[in-house]
């Protein structure tokens, strides 16, 4: 019988020589689309070429307020932005679906509170309307203060626990990197591909790829509702803590 597995071993052998002499090197190059040249800036910080500036520190010309689309109203000042809880959350003029993100964020030095009230504001990587409807990646004073992980800084709200809790202290400047992909829906609205959100906290890793459940609900499981491109807002949160800041906020779409 060992003749037979010989041939077989044969035939198989030149079969494999004969494929390998046909297949190219180029069969498995992808040439086209050519990716767009794009010019990084000088620090990660830095806006890129092609970023739409959202705030550079000098006015709130791309920001309305987000309960009746007037002028945003809060303080610019020392080529920062500060939260004004008179008059609740601010929201981008643009409407974004897919995107790379970047915003810096700070919490006063001499914050007081605990818990989710301490330095509380938020990022509504999509804005579904008024109030807190959307998607919130937490901003909150995550620095030796305890409250629930999927409520920290860097967390999904209430759905993902951030990776990592990379916060440095109230006073510091901080940063957010994301990548977000919108959720697609099919013509009955039905989700056909869910939101996924990555998230670099201060250049950390802490949301990958995270599929999320819905808009981020307080109370209760959230649930999809068909939606298109929407603004990016920020919170005016409730609490008594001092206001945080912001600057440094840019945008490219993908
Ligand atoms: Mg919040």
């Amino acid at each position: 019988m060992k003749y037979p597995i010989l041939l077989t071993a044969l035939f198989a052998g030149s079969f494999f020589m004969a494929n390998a002499q046909t297949a190219k090197p180029e069969d498995t190059e992808t040439w086209t689309p050519i990716p767009k040249v794009v010019t990084p800036g000088k620090t990660c910080g830095d806006a890129p070429s092609d970023a739409i500036i959202l705030f550079d520190g000098k006015n709130l010309d791309e920001w309305v307020q987000n309960n009746d689309k007037s002028p945003a109203k809060w303080d610019v000042h020392d080529g920062i932005l500060t939260v004004n809880k008179n008059y609740g959350n601010i929201e981008t003029k643009r409407t974004f679906t897919n995107y790379q993100l970047h915003i810096e964020w700070r919490v006063p030095a001499d914050i007081e509170g605990s818990g989710q009230g301490r330095g509380n504001s938020g990022i509504f990587l999509a804005s579904l309307g008024k109030g807190d409807a959307g998607y919130e990646l937490q901003v909150l004073d995550s620095y030796n203060n305890k409250t629930y992980v999927n409520g920290m800084a860097g967390s999904l709200y209430k759905q993902a626990i951030p990776l990592a809790n990379p916060g440095k202290k109230p006073g510091e400047w901080q940063t957010y990197d994301v990548v977000w992909t919108a959720p697609a829906f099919n013509e009955d609205g039905s989700v056909k591909t869910p939101a996924k959100a990555t998230v670099f906290f201060n250049g950390v890793v802490v949301e990958n790829g995270f599929e999320l459940f819905g808009p981020t609900l307080y109370i209760g499981k959230p649930v999809y509702q068909k939606h298109g491109a929407s603004p990016i807002k920020l919170q005016a949160h409730g609490d008594k803590s001092k206001p945080l800041s912001f600057r440094n906020i840019w945008i490219r779409e993908i």
